[in-house]
């Protein structure tokens, strides 16, 4: 009975925090998670501002971007090392597989096209359909 009593007692004053002082961490936490995530969708924004973009007369939004992984055929003879300009909607973390304005397209083997590059392009036949 008496080590009952002392168990009782124990869970009754702690040592853990009480649930008021959990739910006050659980909502610093998220304060704080909420906030690292405003933080990086404004340093995101400010990154796109900053970054190369070329509008067409269409109006449609071209970014620079580089070819990733290893390609499958001759057709890319820059390897990747090129900056091409590809459809603002085709590169980024959910980079597509479409067509840079000079009509080079990732291979078989790459995994399509990387980020928006802080870069102007340097491919010259993109660049020839932007200036024409
Ligand atoms: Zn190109």
């Amino acid at each position: 009975m008496l080590i009952i009593d002392r168990m009782v007692a124990m869970v009754r004053a702690g040592p853990g925090p009480s649930p008021e002082e959990r739910a006050a961490a659980a909502a610093q936490y998220q304060a704080e998670e909420k906030a690292r995530q405003v933080r990086q969708a404004e340093e995101r924004q400010a990154f796109l501002t900053a970054a190369p973009r070329y509008v067409l007369p269409d109006g449609s939004a071209w970014r620079s971007a580089q070819m990733l992984g290893r390609l499958s055929n001759g057709g890319e003879r820059d390897r990747g090392r090129l900056y091409h300009i590809v459809s603002e909607d085709g590169c980024g973390p959910m980079g597509g597989a479409g067509s840079a304005l000079c009509g080079a397209t990732p291979g078989r083997r790459s995994v399509g096209w990387g980020d928006v590059e802080g870069v102007p392009a340097t491919c010259p036949r993109c660049l020839k359909r932007v200036a024409s």
